[in-house]
């Protein structure tokens, strides 16, 4: 079990953060940069130093990126800001009353505030053959990794989920030269995220690319030979041959700890957290993938963000909260993703709108879609057209009205068209 990366362990400390994710990593950054002078550890699961995941199913998985130029800060950063790094260990309980957690080593720390930044882990396959060799998440740097020690041998990989993993870990394996074939069990990719316009054109370019995609897909098994995958049998009794399974349907956010803790929650979705992040019990905030909250930009909805973005903001609202400086959390939502040469940068979030209006060309591959809620944008989805996304984010922010008409042409500079 790796030990206190830089040293000595204490049994206490003033703020305590579980997760060291993008979360994580950056509620500690905030608290440092808002003058924060008290003790802080970040104590997590993974071996190493906080690191950024985006790049996994993109250029960390192609290689185009070594590990070291993905971690969030270099080690003398953490150093410098006598920031603790407690690495390689699980939390298992938190107990409130007494204002500690036993993590899975034993180990038995007491806080002053804990923040909960322990985000999620990926959904699994729940069928024969879900659990054997060749089949992967891409969630961690020793996800990849493993996906990466055995690329050599493979030539078929079938990806099971058509969500931001699924199609940009497709990108990345077809750029390999592998042949993929996309499982997806609705009848559009990017289905949770996009609308049918964007679906419709990443899908094209996928198969333009020579990638195998199949909606209304359910897996029945992953078939086996000599201890690995080497299918996956679908309801319709089709076997896909591969060597290689990749799974992206999904997290599940970590809270079982906290929800054992008596933390407010909505069963298989999150913690409940107020504006500034706080949970239902005392000194326990949550950020990130697992805080289940409020959003503006949602109508108010309860709602978890899996972002970098969400974990960022959220890090920095619940830092401000603990240095006696509320601000309520809001942030326009913002996501982005790349497939081979296209960048799709989207803003706000579309759910409940009412209107999609294109935007430009859509086979020039550089274009946008707007989506209108009662006469105002609520969201953009920007595909190579970054001065879109950079208007339009303002015209998001301020909840103006607008003429679809007007958004429809691209001569009109969304920043002139409030
Ligand atoms: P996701 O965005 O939820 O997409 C998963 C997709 O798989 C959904 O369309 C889902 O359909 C489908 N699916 C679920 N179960 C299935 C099954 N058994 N067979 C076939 N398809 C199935 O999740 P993800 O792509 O795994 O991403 C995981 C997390 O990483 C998310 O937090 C995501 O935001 C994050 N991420 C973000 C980026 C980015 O922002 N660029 C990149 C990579 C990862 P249903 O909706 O019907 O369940």
């Amino acid at each position: 079990m790796p030990d206190d990366t830089f040293g000595y362990v204490k049994t206490r400390y003033d703020v305590l953060i579980v997760g060291g994710g993008h979360a994580g990593a950056q509620a500690a950054i905030s608290l440092r940069q808002l003058k924060f002078h008290g003790s802080i550890a970040i104590i997590g699961d993974e071996p190493e130093l906080p690191y950024e995941r985006p790049p996994l199913s993109k250029d960390y998985l192609s290689r185009e990126k070594t590990f070291d130029r993905i971690l969030l800060r270099p080690a003398s950063f953490w150093e410098e800001r006598n920031v603790t790094l407690l690495t390689g260990r699980e939390v298992d309980m938190v107990d409130p009353s007494d204002m500690k957690i036993i993590a899975d080593d034993g180990s038995v720390i007491v806080y002053g505030t804990l923040i909960w930044a322990a985000g999620g882990r990926p959904r699994r396959l729940r069928c024969a053959g879900g659990d054997l060799e060749g089949v992967h998440s891409v969630r961690t740097r020793a996800d990849v990794d493993r996906i990466q020690a055995e690329l050599g041998d493979v030539e078929d990989v079938a990806v099971v989920g058509g969500g931001y993993i699924g199609l940009e870990t497709a990108a990345v394996l077809t750029g390999l030269g592998k042949k993929v074939t996309v499982l997806e069990a609705q009848d559009r990719v990017l289905a949770r995220v996009a609308g049918p316009v964007i679906s419709r054109f990443y899908e094209a370019q996928h198969r333009a690319h020579g990638v195998d995609i199949r909606f209304g897909a359910t897996v029945e098994a992953i078939e086996e030979s000599g201890g690995r995958a080497c299918g996956v049998r679908l309801s319709t009794g089709e076997t896909i041959p591969c060597q290689m399974v990749i799974v992206g349907i999904g997290i599940a956010p970590s809270i079982d700890a906290l929800i054992s803790a008596g933390a407010s929650y909505a069963y298989g979705n999150g913690v409940v957290v107020d504006e500034f992040c706080r949970t239902t019990m005392p000194d326990i905030y949550a950020v990130g993938d697992c805080a289940l909250h409020n959003n503006p930009f949602a109508d108010g909805a309860q709602i978890r963000l899996e972002s970098v973005q969400n974990a960022s903001d959220m890090a920095m609202t619940a830092a401000k909260a603990i240095v006696g400086m509320p601000e309520a959390y809001r942030s326009v939502p913002w996501f982005w993703s790349n497939q081979y040469d296209l960048r799709l940068q989207t803003v706000g979030l579309s759910r409940g709108y009412d209107e999609e209006v294109v935007r430009g060309d859509v086979s020039s591959r550089s274009f946008s879609v707007a989506y209108l809620k009662q006469g105002r944008i609520i969201a953009l989805d920007c595909v190579n057209a970054a001065k879109d996304y950079v208007q339009g984010k303002r015209l998001i922010e301020a909840g103006v009205r607008v003429s679809a008409r007007a958004v429809s042409d691209p001569a009109n500079a969304l920043r002139d068209i409030a």
